[in-house]
């Protein structure tokens, strides 16, 4: 093999991720999870370049995740579909011409070395490489969550991602593939004919889907001195006469509303003080002062929102929220899980890390006369120490 380069593929817009950046770029033990995902190419002694195929939305978002790194190609805006974008980066290195080219998800953050070594060791005398899985699990067939059936695993593979091809077959085959929907480049191989040889995958080579992926990889950092720190937060707001009532998120019919500058959501303001708490970073007033006409009637979801940003730029991920809502009505139990959505929805969470609980003071205090609403929130921050090798 005279050179070899390897193509990035992280265009997608990760739309089931929620959260302030594409999942790319979202903190992974300190550093863009798309960092990760290069350094491990630029490292490798036998790949000689590296080209990022990236929405053009997310060029600031790039330039600050390969801040330092070597080997980088300019890189190049994707398309529509994954395979769009391969393409378009196949396309732009024909005056490059290398070799071999090794295409890789961008949200595959961890395939070691010997991982990429296999494919291109491959790639010596076979027409495409990919590392895969033996499929170890039953798979059963269903309907309606009824099982219709179990289908054989014998030859069942789950293909990963380096793929390997000589460039010039490749780019052939891509060009070839335009209008036919294939799921990865050796289905496009194979459509050309190619023989695609299956070398061994790694457990450690996951796809980052969705942010509970996130939290699963994040435990790879722990044991180089991952920390945690918790933060609380507490809110009153007081009722006056109204149709409707904001809590956590949602609007819930009422014969009255909380009463305060922004939509007095008492329940987001406890959670944005938690995490500020966790963070030392003071309290929702620095930030949102009720001073300030901007804040006027204000969707607090937005206050959350920047609350969660900034613990991000803190290197640090919510691991969990918890929050009592502390009233005699209205009643919270109906609306428990829209608001816990609503919640992991603007933290970009997974539902299960958000916690919405209520109760009442048995007639006791202001909340038992009925004069507002109290909320109570823990947040837990966990921050992973930066264990990564950047460059060669
Ligand atoms: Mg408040």
């Amino acid at each position: 093999m005279t050179d070899c380069i390897a193509l990035i593929v992280a265009a997608g817009r990760g739309i089931r991720f929620g959260g302030a950046h594409p999942k790319q770029y979202q903190l992974l033990g300190g550093h863009p999870l798309l960092t990760h995902t290069l350094s491990a190419f630029i490292a490798h002694p036998r790949v000689h370049g590296v080209r990022v195929v990236i929405h053009p939305d997310d060029r600031p978002f790039y330039d600050a995740a390969t801040e330092g790194l070597s080997l980088l190609l300019e890189p190049v805006s994707g398309g529509a579909s994954r395979q769009e974008s391969v393409l378009l980066g196949l396309e732009s290195l024909t005056e490059i011409a290398p070799s071999h080219v090794l295409i890789h998800d961008g949200a595959r953050p961890f395939p070691d070395a010997r991982l990429i070594s296999r494919v291109i060791d491959a790639l010596a005398d076979a027409e495409g490489a990919i590392p895969a899985l033996a499929v170890s699990d039953t798979l059963k067939q269903a309907a309606h969550g009824e099982i219709t059936g179990t289908v054989s695993r014998d030859g069942l593979w789950r293909a990963q991602t380096p793929q390997g091809f000589r460039y010039h077959d490749i780019l052939a085959a891509h060009r070839a593939a335009i209008g036919k929907e294939l799921t990865d480049d050796a289905a496009v191989a194979e459509a050309a004919g190619l023989a695609v040889r299956l070398v061994e995958g790694s457990e450690d080579n996951v796809k980052i889907t969705e942010s509970a992926d996130i939290l699963r990889a994040e435990r790879r950092f722990e044991p180089l001195g991952g920390s945690f720190r918790i933060g609380q937060g507490f809110d009153v707001h007081r009722f006056r006469p109204g149709s409707r009532i904001r809590l956590c998120g949602i609007d819930i019919p009422f014969d009255q509303e909380l009463d305060g500058h922004s939509d007095a959501d008492v329940g987001l303001h406890a959670i944005v003080d938690a995490i500020l708490g966790a963070l030392a970073l003071g309290d929702i007033g620095q930030y949102f002062p009720p001073s300030d006409p901007r804040w006027k009637g204000c969707d607090s979801g937005h206050f959350l929102a920047h609350a969660g940003q900034l613990a991000a730029e803190a290197g640090a991920r919510i691991l969990n929220i918890d929050v009592t809502l502390i009233c005699e009505a209205p009643k919270i139990g109906p609306h428990r899980q829209t608001m816990r959505e609503r919640i992991a929805d603007i933290l970009g969470l997974s539902v299960d890390q958000v916690s919405v609980k209520a109760t009442t003071t048995e007639g006791l205090g202001f909340t038992g006369r009925r004069e507002g609403i109290a909320a109570q929130a823990v947040a837990n921050l966990g921050f992973a120490h930066p264990g990564l090798r950047i460059g060669r």
